[in-house]
């Protein structure tokens, strides 16, 4: 049985984890943390997904929540607030799962000193689809080489705040590192007035935020004459969150480290 804190257990992906903790048989919510000041603190948990009361109130403190004996945090908040999350787990010696983007590169080098210490899993997507979409991208770009233009087109809801998305950023980065280019010396986020002919070289985004679109992703693969498109359509939170319960279980057995969801999925070096 896994043993698992939520944190960030009022927000929209933590709802979800709470549902996903609570449909798993092999898995128990042991506690659930939200920012101070919070309207729902204080609050029984069962309140959040519409269920009887749980005896597990929505508690401010990380830190005595780990208190009851948690295997696993799974944090879905903030960069700060997951920054903060990692300081208390690493004192305390709990594994996580963050699935939180928009981290800075220094927020990401502690994040890394952390998993010395405790073993992390950290995507910016844990639905099983997108990381299969990893995957079909990297062979992609294996077999087409430089012979095509690659764009990347990504829509999310009006409330996402970072842009373009974790998601396409990890696509573009295994296109770019199976190119052998350097994401951040190829990349184009947008074109806007008299942009000159498109360099083969560069790895475009487009970003779409709209109503309440879960999450699209397409890496467009084009060659005169034939294109490939590869596309993943979220069309509900569950699969993000049933991927992160998916990797609380599997963090068990895995000792200090900084693991993703292909780790987790064992899709390192298939194919
Ligand atoms: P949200 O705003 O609905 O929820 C975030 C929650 O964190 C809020 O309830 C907020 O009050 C809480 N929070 C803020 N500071 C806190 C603190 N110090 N302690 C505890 N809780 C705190 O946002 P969301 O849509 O649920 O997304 C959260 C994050 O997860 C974002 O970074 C988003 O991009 C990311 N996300 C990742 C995946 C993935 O698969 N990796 C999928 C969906 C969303």
């Amino acid at each position: 049985m896994t043993r698992i804190v939520i944190t960030g257990a009022a927000g929209r992906m933590g709802r979800t984890l709470i549902e996903a903790v609570l449909n798993d048989p092999d898995a128990t919510l042991v506690g659930a943390v939200e920012r101070s000041g919070h309207a729902l603190l204080g609050s029984d948990v069962g309140a959040l997904v519409g269920r009887d009361p749980l005896g597990i109130t929505l508690q401010s403190s990380l830190g005595s929540v780990l208190s009851n004996g948690a295997a696993v945090v799974i944090d879905f908040t903030t960069p700060m607030a997951t920054l903060e999350h990692i300081g208390i787990c690493r004192h305390v010696g709990t594994r996580m799962v963050i699935g939180t983007t928009g981290l800075s590169r220094d927020q990401q080098l502690v994040l890394e000193q952390a998993s010395r210490d405790i073993a992390i899993a950290a995507a910016p997507n844990f639905s099983v689809g997108v990381n299969l979409t990893l995957k079909l991208a990297e062979v992609a770009a294996r077999i087409l080489g430089d012979s095509v233009d690659v764009e990347i087109i990504e829509a999310h809801h009006r409330h996402k705040v970072d842009a373009p998305s974790g998601t396409a950023l990890a696509l573009g980065q295994v296109v770019a590192r199976e190119l052998g280019r350097d994401l951040e010396e190829c990349v184009v986020y947008g074109r806007q007035g008299h942009t000159g002919e498109r360099d083969r070289k560069t790895i475009g985004f487009a970003t779409i935020r709209a109503g309440d679109i879960i999450g699209d992703h397409t890496v467009l693969f084009a060659a005169s004459g034939e294109r490939l498109e590869i596309t993943h359509r979220a069309s509900s939170r569950m699969n993000f969150a049933s991927g992160a319960v998916r990797a609380a279980h599997w963090l068990l057995d895995q000792p200090p480290g900084l693991y993703d969801m292909q780790d987790v999925l064992g899709l390192k070096g298939a194919v």
